[in-house]
């Protein structure tokens, strides 16, 4: 129920855009992810042949059951760190595989590492061979510890090269060499997005997957108290799904994309402190505030300059937190009935 409304406000959304993605063939790296999942739907429900790959160690194949039936859907378990080739032509590549919660850069760096160096590389590979064009989803971590908040795309970063967030940081910087690089040496169609804090459902709360927002729900359902790293006075800027898929897509599909870099996310500031509060509310719940140690590293301001993204993809967030929260409560507690 939850996914057919979620699908129905991205393919709103998306506008004419819409009658550009029927017919192609898409190759979607991490398309069992949280992330993927949504995009391999969405670009499913609008007749596109759509191959996802994944290696199943975050992703989850429950995301794409129901694509499983559809003939114009093909779920390939693969790890993208390894070669792999395709007979049938390709139009375009998303490369989004890659572990992405901080809990699982110390548990897993060298995974992480890999994914977004020897997997962009093959990715890229697959792409040059298809003359397909190539997206890549890049982060805000890129970024580090931003000093310019709204920060614009032309920031070039503060970040620690060895510090905990290195693998990823570095990875994804790494990663967004590899795909310039591409455009340089083979005049690759290539576009990178920088994607800030996003949430809805199919995140994971649990152990090494939770983000804040799901774990914080997770948390307040039931009636756990909900860790605050720090004092909470670090702030996030958080996207929801559906607005985040949107501007994803269109930066894949605009004509003339080929170079460009653009933030997406949103930039409704809050405290953790006050995200913790809300969520309290938001789901009725009786859960404590316990504050933890900060993780080393944790940035303390995150906010995108958004103007690129309007400029270019003359795309904006609709979605404000309140809602997007409340949304993703009921999922959660859907999930929890079931
Ligand atoms: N955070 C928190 N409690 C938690 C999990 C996260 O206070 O249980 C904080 C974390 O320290 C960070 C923010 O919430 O400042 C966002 O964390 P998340 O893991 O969602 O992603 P990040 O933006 O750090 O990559």
């Amino acid at each position: 129920m939850m996914n057919r409304n979620e699908v129905g406000v991205i393919l709103r959304n998306l506008g004419e855009l819409r009658t550009r993605i029927e017919g192609k063939s898409i190759l979607v790296t991490g398309g069992a992810g949280f992330l993927g999942s949504w995009i391999c739907e969405v670009l499913v429900e609008l007749g596109a042949r759509v191959i996802c790959l994944d290696n199943l160690v975050s992703g989850l194949k429950t995301n794409v059951a129901p694509l499983m039936e559809k003939a114009n859907f093909t779920f390939i378990e693969h790890d993208i760190t390894r070669p792999i080739f395709f007979d049938e032509p390709l139009d375009l590549i998303m490369h989004l595989a890659s572990r992405a919660s901080p809990f699982e850069f110390e548990k897993y760096p060298i995974q992480i590492l890999k994914a977004n160096t020897l997997g962009i590389w093959i990715a890229l590979g697959i792409a040059k061979q298809h003359h397909a064009r190539f997206l890549y989803t890049s982060t805000s971590e890129v970024y580090g510890a931003a000093t310019e908040i709204p920060t614009p795309e032309e920031y070039r970063g503060n970040v620690n090269p060895i510090g905990q967030r290195s693998c990823y940081d570095e990875a994804k910087r790494c990663g967004e060499s590899f795909v310039i690089a591409y455009k340089m040496e083979h005049n690759l169609d290539v576009r990178i997005a920088r994607i800030f804090n996003t949430y809805g459902p199919r995140m994971r709360p649990e152990g090494v997957y939770g983000r804040v927002i799901p774990r914080f729900i997770d948390q307040a359902l039931r009636n756990n108290p909900l860790t605050i790293f720090g004092d909470g006075t670090q702030t996030r800027s958080f996207c929801y799904v559906t607005d985040q898929i949107e501007g994803l897509l269109k930066l894949a599909f605009i004509d003339e994309g080929s170079g460009l870099v653009v933030n997406i996310g949103t930039d409704e500031e809050i405290t953790i402190l006050e995200l913790a509060k809300i969520i309290k509310e938001l789901t009725q719940s009786e859960s404590e505030l316990a504050f933890q140690p900060l993780p080393q590293d944790d940035p303390p301001r995150r906010r995108p300059d958004l103007r690129k993204a309007k400029e270019v993809l003359g795309w904006e967030p609709k979605i404000g937190l309140r809602e997007g929260l409340g949304r993703t409560i009921r999922y959660f507690q859907e999930m929890k009935e079931c």
